[in-house]
């Protein structure tokens, strides 16, 4: 169905779906692919945009809404962009007869594999890759940061959690998303200071923050940057 064109007051110009329906009133939804009009069959097309100029910053929001929050998923296939790091790497797949170990060469991961036209193996073996250079990587950064604090470093496991990105148990394990792996260091390691915090105060309160700010003081920044950087860390 051809789309409809329509300038909003902020200048912008949006294509919507109109529907005409045996209806009285207008109704508006935002769906996967925008705006979409229910229309009465005999409304004026000056009236209906009238209308739609009435409804302009809803329209705005809620399409702004949906756009902060729509992150397409992965493909799991060749030329692919995955993050490593806060950098883009290619993804690089190609059919072999053999079964090779994923290789990191440049600013591409090259997967290769008798069924590298199945996305879920790619998958399979891309997320296997993200997860131990990221026992190796956030490895490294809690001995170091550890020492910073003046701590024995803690034993660290790789945690798969949808909602949070680490966690100190009262044992003084420390668990940290392994998808954490795709942001920049700084947010690594503030999510590994904020861990390593919880060993000198089990919980969220002032001395919590100051033992925080002491290994990263700009600890507020690298917060609002994880959680804006959220919904791109699930991708994977
Ligand atoms: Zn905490």
């Amino acid at each position: 169905m051809a789309k409809q064109a329509l300038t909003l007051p902020n200048g912008e110009t949006i294509l919507y779906q109109l529907e005409r329906r045996p209806r009285r009133t207008i109704g508006l939804k935002i769906t996967d692919d925008g705006l979409v009009v229910h229309a009465p069959k005999r409304i004026f097309e000056f009236q209906l945009h009238q209308i739609l100029m009435q409804k302009a910053s809803w329209i705005i929001d809620k399409l702004e809404a949906r756009r902060k929050n729509s992150v397409p998923p992965i493909a799991w296939q060749d030329g692919e962009t995955l993050q490593l790091l806060g950098n883009p790497i290619l993804l690089n797949v190609t059919l072999d007869a053999k079964n090779k170990q994923p290789e990191l060469s440049q600013n591409s991961l090259k997967i290769a594999s008798p069924e590298a036209n199945n996305h879920a193996v790619v998958r399979r073996k891309v997320t296997q890759w993200y997860k131990k250079q990221a026992m190796q990587d956030f490895g490294r950064r809690l001995e170091i940061l550890a020492a910073k604090l003046d701590v024995k470093t803690p034993p660290l496991a790789l945690s798969n959690a949808q909602s949070r990105w680490g966690s100190c148990s009262s044992r003084g394990d420390v668990r940290l998303n392994w998808r954490l792996l795709q942001a920049p260091p700084q947010i690594i390691n503030y999510v590994i200071c904020h861990e390593l915090a919880h060993l000198k105060e089990m919980n969220h309160s002032a001395r919590f923050w100051a033992v925080v700010a002491s290994l990263f003081p700009d600890y507020k920044k690298a917060e609002k940057d994880l959680k804006a950087l959220s919904p791109q860390l699930h991708r994977m």
